[in-house]
């Protein structure tokens, strides 16, 4: 059976980080993909608040860039998705594509996390044409526009907050009667002149020519009062929450609530001693490329850490 000194799984900035450094340190990193390489930002369309970039870049070409990097340093880089971990005894097993085995002595968990979609057909057409899973991301694009956010937690009512800073106008669509949010989160969404929120309303379609002009919107469903009507938007945000893509290692990896990976103390060292988690996977805060970045370089020197000892 192979055995690797450094495994790395996912090819997010958290991934390809890991793997620069990891490479740099002589610890041979082999990287695996996954199943979207180059993870979330592939999906976007222009990065602007990745320092170093006075004029943005695309999240493909940052991407692209990260792993010519890794490469230059020797990380092997592979296609494949780990469908399977026993994490009971080092060097660790794990089965690659539920085919192949290798053993590592060090993990880095970089799987990240994936936002949920509403499961709409017009999601998947105007993906990248107004359809986003990001404000912090993708907010800019729609200064003095109108956009609409679904979803009414604390993310979506943040995320409304923050366009309505750029945006002209911001629906909330939230399909209860209330806000699922923090009570000052709440407070922040209702007293705020920009925001209108859609309480009892779901989203059922996206229109527009080449990207999104309106969205198709049912109040009451179910309901006697029922009733179907379009608004016009220019933007389309979902925040109806991230699952970050720990199941895999749920047998062994303490994991919170939601799922994402317990790291201890601010390190990203888990609860299995030379296996550490890096990037969305274990951040439900930030979610941020360049925290994803850092928590990369920081798995990777862990990992070394922990191989000299
Ligand atoms: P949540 O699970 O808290 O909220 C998801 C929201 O999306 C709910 O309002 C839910 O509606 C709605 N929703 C889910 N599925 C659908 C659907 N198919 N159609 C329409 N609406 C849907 O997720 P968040 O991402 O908001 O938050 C996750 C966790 O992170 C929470 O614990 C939150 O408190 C925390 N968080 C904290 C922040 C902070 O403290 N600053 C910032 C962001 C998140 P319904 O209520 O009807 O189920």
């Amino acid at each position: 059976m192979e055995l690797i000194k450094c495994l790395i799984i996912g090819s997010g900035p958290a991934g390809f980080t890991a793997a620069i450094y990891a490479s740099r340190a002589n610890l041979s990193p082999v990287l695996y993909e996954g199943p979207q390489s180059g993870g979330q930002l592939i999906t976007t369309t222009v990065v602007e608040n990745f320092p170093g970039y006075p004029e943005g870049v695309s999240g493909y070409d940052m991407m692209e860039d990260m792993r010519a990097q890794a490469t230059r340093f020797g990380a092997d880089i592979r296609n494949g998705i780990i469908t399977s971990v026993d994490f009971s005894s080092a060097p660790y097993t794990v089965t690659v594509d539920g085919a192949v085995q290798i053993q590592a002595e060090t993990v880095i968990i970089s799987t990240g996390a994936s936002a949920k979609y509403l499961g709409l057909p017009d999601e998947t057409k105007y993906a990248g044409r107004g359809v986003s899973a990001c404000a912090t991301c993708d907010g800019f694009f729609f200064r003095k526009k109108t956009v609409a956010v679904v979803g009414g937690g604390d993310t979506a009512c943040e995320e409304a907050a923050y366009l309505s800073t750029l945006a002209a106008k911001v629906y909330l669509i939230v399909r209860k009667n209330y806000l699922r949010a923090s009570d000052i989160m709440q407070k922040r969404v209702l007293e705020n002149p920009k925001i209108e929120v859609l309480f009892g309303h779901n989203a059922e379609g996206l229109t527009g020519e080449n990207k999104v002009q309106g969205v198709k919107l049912v109040k009451d469903l179910g309901l006697p009062t029922e009733e179907h009507y379009e608004r016009e938007i220019d933007g389309f945000f979902l925040a109806i929450g991230h699952k970050p893509n720990s199941d895999v290692f749920k047998p062994w990896i303490d994991t919170d609530e939601n799922g994402y990976i317990k790291t201890i103390n601010g390190t990203p060292m888990t609860n299995i001693p030379g296996v550490f988690a890096a990037g969305d996977v274990a951040d439900p805060t930030y979610r941020q490329a360049i925290c994803a970045a850092a928590s990369g370089c920081k798995a990777a020197i862990e990992a070394e850490r922990y191989l000299n000892k």
